[in-house]
């Protein structure tokens, strides 16, 4: 979770802490004492932050009162805004804590939310300003999660996909290992005769919980008995944690190597997209066609990036059609289409729609749009690519 450099922050942290508890004319000794033992768990006053677990985020911590003041820093720069935090707060007498959360390098993004089990997320209230994050919590002995997004961690992809294995036609394997030997899990859903294939990506972007969110319900779908008739023509391969490295490490976009992946499918410098690389071209060496592909992300609004229907992909108007029976099945819901290009910039939809010669988009969710509804058009989005997709006769993939 966290970077040896990050160490002698930490150090710092703490002499500034004792710097406090020597000045401070107001609180006793006992009131302000700060003790940081290692990089991984901070404490002091009876109150413990702790960030000792997968997807956990502190760059620096210092008890002070009944303050805790965080400090939170991106794995490498340039990065874009989305400075992630997620830690455990305990106290061993009840009492309410004022949390400071400090950004270095990125604004404000994520509103804050507690959980005791990690599963069922709240809201908290807050204040924010471009660079620092503040809100009260009641802690108490029994840890409380606190994180930017709901967690949704490395295990949690690895127990889902686990959870389908009992349905018919479904394999569930490793891809490889990511830069720091991290499983990259896959999902194949395949009959012997098929030669379609539908591919699904996830997380190449760490925070971006709620396009896990989406992902999750919108496979689920295909895997149910709704999906019986699609799955007799198609194949399915699902790589839903794209990052495991970065989403372990808590990172706020990039890989273990500090890089974007969403801007590596043109160079192919990382593992983690080489190997998808290889598998979509092994397939086709095997005779199967790639026929559509998402890569579901968040951001500040629903949208999804799709190549221009007049880009000369096959066939045309898929995602069009598509995306209008999506509006049709859910007019209380905005679908914003943004079609465009992104030559050269290693994007993996330019790259599917380059090498592959059919659609392929983002699938973007706001970063707060209410969960509910991230269910629900993911449900109806994959019942309407099923249908499309069923609608689209196999020649068409090929232009013919
Ligand atoms: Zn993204």
């Amino acid at each position: 979770m966290m970077k040896k450099y990050f160490l002698s922050l930490c150090c710092i942290a703490a002499i500034s802490g004792c710097g406090n508890t020597i000045l401070s004319s107001s609180g006793s000794t006992d009131d302000t004492a700060v003790l940081s033992t290692n990089a991984d768990i901070c404490l002091g006053n009876g109150i413990t932050i702790d960030y000792r677990f997968d997807n956990a985020r502190v760059d620096d911590c210092v008890i002070y009162d009944s303050r805790v003041t965080l400090t939170i820093t991106p794995e490498n720069q340039p990065i874009n805004n989305s400075p992630w935090y997620a830690f455990k707060v305990s106290s061993e007498a009840k009492r309410d804590i004022d949390v400071v959360i400090n950004y270095v390098g990125g604004d404000h993004r994520y509103s804050p939310k507690k959980s005791v089990d990690g599963k069922y997320w709240q809201p908290l209230t807050f204040k924010s300003t471009k660079k620092q994050l503040r809100f009260s919590v009641t802690a108490s002995p029994t840890p409380l999660f606190i994180a930017g997004q709901e967690l949704v961690t490395n295990q949690a992809y690895d127990t889902w996909m686990h959870s389908h294995k009992q349905s018919p036609d479904v394999v569930v394997s490793s891809l490889g290992t990511s830069t720091k030997g991290r499983n990259i899990g896959m999902m194949e859903i395949t009959q012997p005769n098929n030669k379609e294939w539908l591919v699904v990506l996830g997380r190449m972007h760490p925070p971006e919980v709620t396009g896990a969110l989406a992902l999750f319900p919108f496979v689920d779908n295909m895997l149910s008995n709704k999906g019986r008739e699609f799955r007799q023509r198609f194949n399915i391969l699902v790589i839903p944690n794209v990052n495991p490295d970065g989403v372990a490490d808590g990172n706020w976009r990039h890989n273990a190597k500090g890089v974007d992946l969403n801007r590596d499918w043109k160079a192919f410098k990382q593992v983690e997209s080489r190997l998808i690389r290889d598998k979509l071209n092994a397939i086709v060496a095997d005779g199967g066609k790639i026929v559509f592909a998402l890569d579901f992300h968040s951001t500040h609004k629903d949208v999804f990036y799709t190549m221009p229907s007049d880009y000369g992909l096959n066939p045309p108007l898929l995602v069009e059609h598509w995306l209008a029976q999506l509006a049709a099945e859910m007019p209380q819901f905005k679908v914003r289409q943004q079609p465009g290009t992104s030559p050269n910039k290693g994007v993996f939809k330019q790259y599917i729609a380059d090498t592959f010669n059919v659609h392929a988009i983002t699938y973007e969710m706001g970063d707060n749009t209410n969960r509910a509804v991230i269910n629900e058009v993911a449900i109806n989005a994959n019942d309407t690519l099923m249908m499309q997709l069923l609608d689209t006769p196999a020649n068409k993939f090929y232009g013919q």
